[in-house]
């Protein structure tokens, strides 16, 4: 039997990337999966894509509430991976507040928002397990990316307080924190870049590995977060980092 088997999850930001692996993985485990994303027109069956924006209460309390239906499990919810997320760049000198507003109110307040839609049906679940996607830029003191590094590390906070007040219902909340991930958005960067080729060599290079994260070994790891296989686990970040956290930052 699958691990998945019978497990029905949400994952934000499931379109694409990180978010889009994560789907497909659990849905390959066997759960039935829901997606919500501000543009789902790339989802396919078997997963459900929902619209919603997370900076929007409304918009994302009607999805939630539609893709728990859709689901089919009479209100009920195993899993819910709180993805969604957008980056920034630069020092704390070049974002100004609109942009310090919009990244904390995607990245931090959204996850918020999905959560609180989502407890009362993560509470009917006997394997209740929230995963967060984090990153290394919550402890690791990137340079040139002050306000992406600060949204992580709400969302680091924001992963420890919640494992603490739902332990006891039985609801599991840990993170992953990629290194630099292969991804559409990881794509995008490098393509604004002068010169995308040494761009990605320097990123490349960070990683002790000498490579970047695929976005399957995240979902892997999410996976394993998210199932009942890890469910002594709680209150964790788990780095999914080519070695980045565990080796100290230094490439070999
Ligand atoms: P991506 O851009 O490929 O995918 C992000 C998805 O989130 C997209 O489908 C997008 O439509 C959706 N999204 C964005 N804003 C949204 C909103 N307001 N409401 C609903 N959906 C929204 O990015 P990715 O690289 O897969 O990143 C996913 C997560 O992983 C993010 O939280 C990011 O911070 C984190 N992360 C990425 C990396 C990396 O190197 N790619 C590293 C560490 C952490």
């Amino acid at each position: 039997m699958s691990d998945f088997e019978g497990l029905r999850a949400l994952v934000t930001g499931g379109a694409s990337g990180i978010g889009r692996a994560t789907a497909e993985l659990l849905a390959a485990r066997g759960a039935r999966v829901a997606v919500l994303d501000l543009d789902p027109s790339s989802v396919e069956e078997p997963l459900l894509g929902y619209r919603a924006d997370v900076t929007d209460d409304t918009s994302v309390r009607e999805a939630v509430a539609a893709a728990v239906a859709g689901l089919g499990g009479h209100d009920v919810l195993d899993v819910l991976v709180n993805n969604a997320g957008i980056g920034a760049q630069g020092t704390v000198e070049d974002n100004d507040d609109e942009q310090w507003h919009r990244v904390l109110d995607v990245n931090v307040v959204g996850m918020a928002r999905v959560t609180r839609a989502a407890l009362p049906h993560l509470r009917q679940s006997a394997h209740a397990a929230i995963v967060n996607t984090c990153s290394i830029a919550a402890t690791a003191g990137l340079p040139q990316r002050a306000l992406y590094s600060a949204s992580k590390g709400a969302v680091l906070s924001l992963t420890l307080a919640m494992a603490a007040d739902h332990v006891r219902e039985g609801i599991r909340v840990n993170c992953v924190n990629p290194g630099t991930v292969d991804t559409p958005w990881v794509g995008r960067l490098l393509d604004a870049a002068a010169d995308p080729a040494a761009e990605r060599a320097a990123l490349e290079a960070r990683q002790p590995t000498g490579r970047l994260v695929s976005s399957a070994e995240v979902a892997g790891a999410i996976a394993y977060l998210a199932s009942p296989l890890s469910g002594a686990t709680t209150g964790m970040a788990l780095a999914v980092d080519g070695g980045m956290q565990g080796l100290r930052l230094r490439p070999v």
